[in-house]
């Protein structure tokens, strides 16, 4: 996971979305700001509206919303004998892409995956 988190940063860092600052009072710290396209991009993330949002609806229906997503949650595990959604690339149906090559294939539904889809959470997921 450490792993993931890093490339992420990379990415983005690279993506001139992120700077990385050294901690003055700790050289083994490293602090991540925004940059103005970053804050741009995040402020525009259709997850933001949402979040706000569910904020607009107070502390109230906030938790009974909370309590509700759990349930159903939980009613959907139940309903797949406990299954979790797994990652993509943990999946039988993955295809990893052969070697120096960048596109892997779902043979579930015959689709393409990218590096950043195989990363990503699938209802459809079997693990292997
Ligand atoms: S079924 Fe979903 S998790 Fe499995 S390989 Fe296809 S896209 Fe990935």
């Amino acid at each position: 996971m450490a792993g993931t988190v890093s490339q992420t940063l990379v990415v983005l860092e690279r993506k001139k979305l992120i700077v990385k600052k050294s901690d003055p009072k700790d050289r083994r710290n490293v602090q991540l700001e925004l940059t103005p396209a970053g804050r741009l991009l995040l402020d525009d993330d259709p997850i933001m509206a949402v979040r706000n949002n569910a904020t607009a609806l107070g502390e109230t229906n906030e938790v009974a919303l909370l309590a509700g997503l759990k349930r159903l949650l939980h009613v959907t595990l139940e309903e797949r004998g406990g299954r979790a959604f797994g990652v993509c690339h943990s999946c039988k149906y993955f295809l990893q892409a052969a070697e120096g090559g960048a596109i892997h294939r779902c043979a579930l539904l015959d689709a393409p995956l990218s590096d950043e889809d195989s990363e990503q959470i699938c209802v459809e997921n079997v693990f292997g």
